[in-house]
């Protein structure tokens, strides 16, 4: 180990690395089945993303009118364009009513009806009977859902005596023989660094939004899980699905949820027309995010964006009542006011589409186990490690992710985790020493970066990849821009050996905590380019001008992506399970892209 260090160590049964709402509900569930917990975070829990949460959580409870897990898993596997596993999306859906009543129950302030049951709202992509009109699903908050959820948990989370590690940044996971043993974490106010021992290390760090330069997830969201599955050799999936969320507010990238659509609002263009009517007959505004997304940049490129560049498109709700604006979407009058100076009672807000949501992350099973592909087996688990959240890549979101069946995959898979957990585990069972050199290779990759004396600041670094993902990996793609932005990104990787420091302390030294964040992003986007590159075809989220159409004859396949040392990107593929959990529904098979 290098001088200078020293190790704090701590042995637990489960490490749960992250502590938003898939954290929280794995540590939660892991400290319920008696086994000794820990929560490492490197910001406050009710700090973490899933506080932003605004639209709410899917469950086909039938509140506002009939509903059917059926439909909910129907409506998931065609927003997911046929990308998603359908064992782990009829696990979702069928486990999704009763993980919202769980949550009510611990305390979460749902809305309600008149009735006093759990108010309900309507979703992009979510229909009644398979597809013919759409259905309020969305179970709401007002439009602080997640805010609602996070505190609740962590509140349970407490009680439960899970062990709190607070402003602790994981560095890396420490790897013996192609198994998770624990994982490594400095701690941000003081300077120490820790080593965990676990039986399990679950990684719940949520997306890589910032690998671009505007994008509604907070600056944190920067994959540090991903980061490390790729330091530690293993594979990421699917990364070329990056969702664009249609309401951005132009200029500040902060989320105006789908809510506001599910509410009655609907988007206009320069001519004040209602274009959604055109691109999406049926269900018009609250089409899937994908189809939105696009068709405003359409509208956008052929001359009729708003505004005095003819760059973005109205949101409007000023049709709408005040009071039901005051009580269903306060959060988002507030955001309009501070970010556009707008009042939405009274005038269109503007917006564009914006980075969202990573539908890929690190592969695993329905039971949070992380996978990768060994030998002729696409479905190896990897001993110790496990995956849950916005991280994890179920994959229950496919090609394009359904507004509000996040929050309910961190719930309904943290808890699954957890279950996982307590059924595999011993509590306190003994544990190997880890091998002495455990931990020496994250020293020597934080000392490296605190010492760094290049000519390039991190900032800077940072600025290119952004700008290089948001031009040349976007809404719209062609191999044109995707080999540009292979291209750039591996220029700015190639940079990271010249990168520079100011600050040589290890105290809240956040000069080397956001260049240890920018080494997990860049590794992503270049996975994330690379593997757009590859797709030679247009599905969910990734759109390719020059494949218009979906190939299921080639490409109904999931794409694994490794980094090496030296850059180097490896592709290869896992089939998509063209099968369900249970025998009482059949295999979903893939139909046209019909609107
Ligand atoms: C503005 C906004 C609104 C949204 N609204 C909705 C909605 O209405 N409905 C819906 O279904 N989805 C919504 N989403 C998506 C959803 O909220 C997120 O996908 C989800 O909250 C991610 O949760 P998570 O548990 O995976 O991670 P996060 O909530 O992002 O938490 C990540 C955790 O990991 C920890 N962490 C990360 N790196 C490290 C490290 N190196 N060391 C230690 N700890 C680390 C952080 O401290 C944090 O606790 C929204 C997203 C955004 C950005």
């Amino acid at each position: 180990m290098t001088a200078a260090y020293t190790w704090n160590d701590h042995t637990y049964d489960v490490v749960v690395v992250g502590a938003g709402g898939s954290g929280l509900r794995a540590a939660l569930g892991c400290a319920q089945a008696g086994l000794k917990t820990a929560c490492v975070t490197k910001v406050f829990p009710t700090r973490s993303h899933t506080v932003a949460a605004q639209g709410g959580i899917s469950a086909s409870l039938g509140n506002m009118g009939q509903d059917d897990w059926r439909w909910h898993m129907y409506d998931t596997v065609k927003g997911a364009d046929w990308l998603g596993d359908q064992d782990a999306i009829e696990y979702m859906v069928r486990a999704a009513p009763a993980a919202v009543y769980e949550l009510e129950h611990w305390g979460v302030p749902f809305s309600r009806t008149e009735e006093g049951k759990i108010y309900q709202r309507a979703f992009g992509g979510m229909t009644k009977n398979y597809g013919e009109a759409s259905i309020q699903r969305t179970c709401a908050a007002a439009d602080r859902t997640g805010h609602a959820m996070l505190h609740t948990l962590y509140g349970q989370s407490l009680k439960n005596a899970v062990d709190f590690f607070i402003e602790y940044f994981a560095l890396d996971l420490i790897m013996e023989d192609g198994a998770c043993r624990g994982v490594t974490a400095l701690k941000l106010d003081d300077g120490s660094l820790h080593r965990f021992r676990a039986q399990r290390v679950i990684l719940a760090t949520g997306g890589y939004g910032r690998a671009y330069f505007s994008a509604t997830s907070a600056h944190t969201c920067t994959g540090d899980g991903g980061g490390m599955a790729l330091r530690a050799g293993l594979p990421l999936q699917d990364m070329e699905f990056v969702q664009f969320h249609p309401t951005g507010i132009y200029g500040s990238g902060c989320l105006i949820t789908e809510g506001a659509r599910g509410e009655g609002g609907y988007l206009t263009n320069s001519k004040g027309e209602r274009f959604m009517e055109r691109y999406a007959p049926t269900v018009k505004d609250l089409a899937s995010r994908d189809v939105v997304s696009r068709a405003m940049t359409m509208e956008i490129r052929e001359g009729r964006g708003v505004g005095a560049q003819n760059d973005h498109i109205h949101l409007h709700l000023d049709h709408l009542d005040p009071k039901i604006l005051h009580q269903r979407l306060p959060g988002i009058s507030e955001s309009a006011k501070i970010f556009a100076g707008v009042d939405l009672t009274k005038e269109p807000i503007p917006v564009l589409p914006t980075v969202h949501y990573n539908m890929g992350g690190i592969p695993t099973n329905y039971h949070g186990e992380v996978l990768t592909k060994a030998g002729d087996d696409p479905d190896a688990i990897v001993p110790g490690l496990m995956a849950v959240g916005e991280a994890a890549c179920v994959s229950v979101h496919g090609a394009n992710r359904l507004g509000s069946n996040s929050l309910i995959d961190l719930v309904v898979f943290g808890r699954a985790a957890g279950l996982r957990c307590g059924e595999k585990l011993e509590a306190n069972a003994n544990q190997r020493d880890l091998p002495k050199t455990a931990g020496d290779d994250h020293l020597a990759r934080l000392d490296k970066f605190r010492n760094a004396k290049g000519g390039t600041s991190t900032a800077k670094l940072r600025a290119t990849m952004q700008k290089a993902m948001q031009e040349d990996c976007a809404v719209f793609r062609t191999g044109e821009t995707l080999q540009s932005g292979v291209k750039r990104i591996a220029e700015v990787l190639s940079g990271v050996s010249d990168i520079s420091i100011q600050d040589r302390g290890m105290i809240w030294n956040t000069d080397l905590i956001e260049t240890l964040e920018f080494d997990n992003l860049i590794v992503q986007a270049a996975v994330t380019v690379n593997s757009a590159a590859n797709r030679e075809e247009s599905r969910g989220a990734h759109a390719r001008e020059d494949f218009p159409n979906r190939n299921d004859d080639t490409w109904m396949k999931h794409t694994l992506s490794w980094i090496d040392d030296t850059g180097a990107v490896k592709l290869d593929y896992r089939p998509v399970h063209a099968y369900t959990m249970s025998t009482d529904v059949e295999y979903i098979k893939p139909k046209p892209r019909v609107y």
